[in-house]
């Protein structure tokens, strides 16, 4: 039974099943097994069955490719993000032109601004947020730099993502923009969190109001799920949707497999449970043409229970007299969206990691596999890197 509904799972999935059954009991036998469908899983599996030539099964628990990536038309036929707002940046050549070789692009400059004091200004804070804020007349770099100098609070360690913010910006502006939005989005004080969290986000004293400054910025020209699908479209591969690990025993068997879910998960929790924030997405649409000047605004204040809002039509350039819009609310269950990064947390993923390195036939990749906050492009280059390993790896075994 099991079978026939993985079979009619396969069915409703976008490739097709392209399989020998050496493994016996009809069942079909892969190569690889890639758990999860998402950046990690998908580009493995596109270069084990394009360049390897391996027979790849890609399994996910979603009813979808693409992972947290995923995209897909609401009710008014604009293209949303189903787990929140994704702009794809990145300063690698290596990485924009793989996925170069899956989609179009269409050319974006991500902009967002905080509301502040019943004002929005530009985030990263720049010489026209302090300008709007404090009406401090500042016309070059150089006062700017002055203006935040004086407010800055050095510290003689910076560990935490409150000593990166008020080394850099003062107090003042650190609670404006930076206490509340972090205490709602991670449920924990910036002084609970690794220095790298809100140091994703620097400081500006020029004009520039960009929310990246990566040589590559730009969307998938038709969406995120319209490149996984290219990605996945290969003799070789076969994806399941609908489908956990878990629930996989018995239905095939295979070589190696690629894990993409959570590292604490795969081995029971044995340790205890990884810490990993979640979020609640309240996706509308609206009865009016825009909602906001840019695609984000974010929303620092504590008393707001969200932390932003996203408008898709910036994003994907769509004509539309309605427009739609997703709310993010931070929560602490749910779907794992977001390793915590903090020390005690780091420690125990290093215990869970220790078990991993012990099955070298189990290949543990992407954010939540290896308890890493990446971006898109990152988990990107993790896997081909990752791949260029195990390809070594191989031929150096067969060699011998
Ligand atoms: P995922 O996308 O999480 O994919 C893992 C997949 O594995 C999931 O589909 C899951 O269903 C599946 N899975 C897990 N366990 C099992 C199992 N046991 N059986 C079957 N399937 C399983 N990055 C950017 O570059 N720019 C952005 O603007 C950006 N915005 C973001 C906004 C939000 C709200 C979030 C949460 C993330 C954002 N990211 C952004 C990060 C980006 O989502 C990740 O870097 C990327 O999606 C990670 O890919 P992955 O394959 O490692 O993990
Ligand atoms: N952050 C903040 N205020 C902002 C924007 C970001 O305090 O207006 C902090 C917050 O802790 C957030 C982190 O910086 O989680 C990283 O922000 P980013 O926009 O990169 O978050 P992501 O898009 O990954 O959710």
């Amino acid at each position: 039974a099991a079978m026939l509904a993985a079979i009619r799972k396969v069915g409703t999935a976008m490739a097709t099943t392209n399989t020998t059954t050496t493994g016996g009991a009809d069942r079909p036998h892969y190569d690889y097994l890639v758990v999860g469908a998402g950046f990690a899983g998908s580009v493995m599996a596109e270069r084990l069955a394009a360049d390897a030539g391996k027979k790849v099964l890609v399994i996910d628990r979603r009813p979808h490719v693409a992972g947290n990536a995923y995209d897909v038309q609401d009710e008014s036929g604009i293209l949303i993000h189903q787990y929140g707002p994704h702009i794809f940046h990145t300063n690698s050549d290596e990485v924009f032109s793989y996925l170069s070789r899956f989609t179009e692009w269409r050319p974006y400059e991500h902009r967002v601004l905080a509301e502040v004091r019943g004002q929005q200004v530009p985030i990263p804070i720049n010489r026209t947020t302090l300008n709007k804020l404090f009406d401090a007349g500042l016309e070059t770099d150089e006062d700017a730099a002055a203006f935040l100098a004086a407010r800055a609070e050095p510290v003689a360690e910076v560990r935490t993502s409150e000593d990166v913010v008020v080394s850099a910006v003062g107090e003042e502006l650190y609670r404006l923009f930076f206490r509340g939005y972090t205490r709602k989005q991670w449920g924990l004080d910036p002084s609970e969190l690794d220095k790298s969290v809100t140091a994703r986000v620097p400081t500006r004293t020029n004009l520039d109001d960009r929310y990246f400054g990566d040589t590559h910025q730009a969307m998938p020209a038709h969406g995120f799920t319209a490149m996984f699908t290219r990605m996945l479209d290969h003799p070789n591969i076969t994806v399941m949707l609908d489908t956990d690990f878990a629930e996989l025993e018995g239905t095939a068997t295979w070589g190696k497999m690629v894990y993409t879910g959570p590292i604490d998960e795969y081995f029971g929790h044995r340790y205890g449970k990884l810490p990993y924030r979640s979020l609640r997405f309240e996706h509308r649409t609206l009865q009016t043409e825009w909602h906001q000047a840019v695609a984000v605004v974010n929303y620092p204040d504590e008393a707001v229970p969200y932390t932003r809002v996203t408008e898709y039509k910036h994003l994907t350039g769509q004509d539309s007299q309605v427009t739609s819009v997703t709310f993010e609310y931070p929560a602490s269950e749910g779907d794992p969206y977001y390793p915590i990064p903090r020390p005690e947390n780091q420690a125990l993923f290093k215990r869970y990691e220790a078990l991993s390195l012990a099955e070298p036939d189990v290949i543990f990749v992407g954010r939540l596999a290896t308890y890493r906050y990446y971006n898109m492009d990152q988990v990107v280059g993790q896997a081909l890197a990752t791949y260029r390993r195990l390809k070594a790896r191989e031929e150096e075994s067969v060699l011998a």
